[in-house]
């Protein structure tokens, strides 16, 4: 059942902005007097009807019976983590409402919805690859495994982020923290994704440093997900350290990238020049959508401004969608050029 928060919540009479009202059907719900007394009232037998704050005050938004918004003051200690986003929170919620909160506005739905559709994106990018993209190359079994790895994982993170944005609200603590680590691990599983295609075709001629560089990552990957049990890891203590792994994660694949560079005859060889640019892009990429999330700009120039769109967490969801596709470009780039250039000599001595 309810815990004791949740019954004070819902059943509390400084319900500042819940109208429950009949007459709200003249006012608020529709603004001319059209409505009919009856749909007012089968309205009102399922919705709540919410008035969003600040420059968000003329949006009117129905929420389903059970869920109500809460602003930053009156949510759960673990759930407080940007006081810059100071409304639309949904909490205290039992499974089945979080996911019933998929449809309306919070200030997660964009959150939700942003990486739902991205998980779309990659799912269809991936039928479309293996039925039409993939053939074209004359691509082997082999290639088509690397290649739904990839996808596999962008997908992967996409559902993880997913499922932690819609749950979070969670009236457990502990569901909502299990959350957290899996919108984590997903972090770890997306870079993944761009390891494994990006590895295997750039040393595609070099069977031991492909073999090398890919156990190393895995390895790392490995390392992060053991550090995930930890109880202190989701802590905000141990924030620092968290981004620290992480960008050691993704910041190891420039020493691949280097090593690349010169068994490739350096910046004067052609492929060096088509490839770089597509590397050094999705790391400008990643360093502005990670700036976005940790910066926790710009809605920290505009509190309360920015609760339900244009916060740094969604400009940061979209970023790495971003960079997802730029990357599935790139592979596709340097997977073609593989299958069109046989590999050079040297392979022969490594
Ligand atoms: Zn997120």
């Amino acid at each position: 059942m309810y815990s004791n928060s949740y019954k004070k919540c819902v059943n509390g009479s400084n319900y500042a902005y819940t109208k429950l009202k009949a007459d709200d059907c003249d006012t608020a719900v529709t603004p001319n007097r059209s409505c009919s007394f009856t749909m007012a009232q089968k309205l009102m037998k399922s919705a709540h009807y919410i008035e969003l704050g600040g420059r968000y005050q003329y949006w009117p938004v129905l929420v389903p019976r059970g869920i109500r918004l809460y602003t930053y003051e009156q949510i759960p200690v673990f759930l407080r983590d940007n006081p810059y986003i100071t409304d639309g929170y949904r909490a205290y919620l039992p499974s089945r409402l979080c996911i019933k909160s998929l449809f309306i506005l919070s200030n997660e739905t964009v959150n939700i919805w942003s990486h739902l559709l991205g998980f779309l994106l990659f799912f269809t990018l991936g039928i479309y690859d293996m039925a039409s993209v993939l053939p074209a190359t004359r691509a082997s079994r082999e290639d088509y495994v690397i290649y739904s790895i990839g996808l596999f994982c962008f997908q992967l993170c996409m559902l993880c982020s997913v499922g932690y944005h819609l749950f979070c609200c969670h009236r457990s603590e502990k569901t909502s923290r299990r959350w957290m680590a899996l919108d984590y691990a997903g972090i770890s599983i997306g870079i993944l994704g761009c390891y494994v295609p990006g590895v295997f075709y750039a040393f595609y001629c070099n069977n031991y440093w492909r073999q090398v560089y890919l156990v190393t990552v895995l390895a790392m990957i490995l390392a992060v997900f053991f550090a995930q049990i930890h109880p202190h890891y989701l802590s905000k203590q141990w924030q620092r350290l968290r981004f620290a792994l992480f960008c050691s994660v993704a910041g190891y694949g420039l020493i691949p990238t280097v090593h690349w560079v010169w068994l490739n005859g350096g910046f004067s060889s052609d492929l060096v020049q088509s490839f770089i640019p597509r590397v050094l892009g999705m790391y400008a990429i990643a360093a502005v959508a990670f700036l976005f999330y940790v910066s926790k700009v710009p809605e920290r120039y505009f509190p309360g401004q920015l609760n339900y769109l244009g916060s740094s967490h969604q400009v940061w969801h979209v970023l790495v969608i971003v960079m997802f596709y730029w990357w599935h470009q790139a592979v596709l780039f340097i997977l073609t050029h593989r299958h069109s250039h046989p590999c050079p000599d040297y392979t022969v001595h490594t």
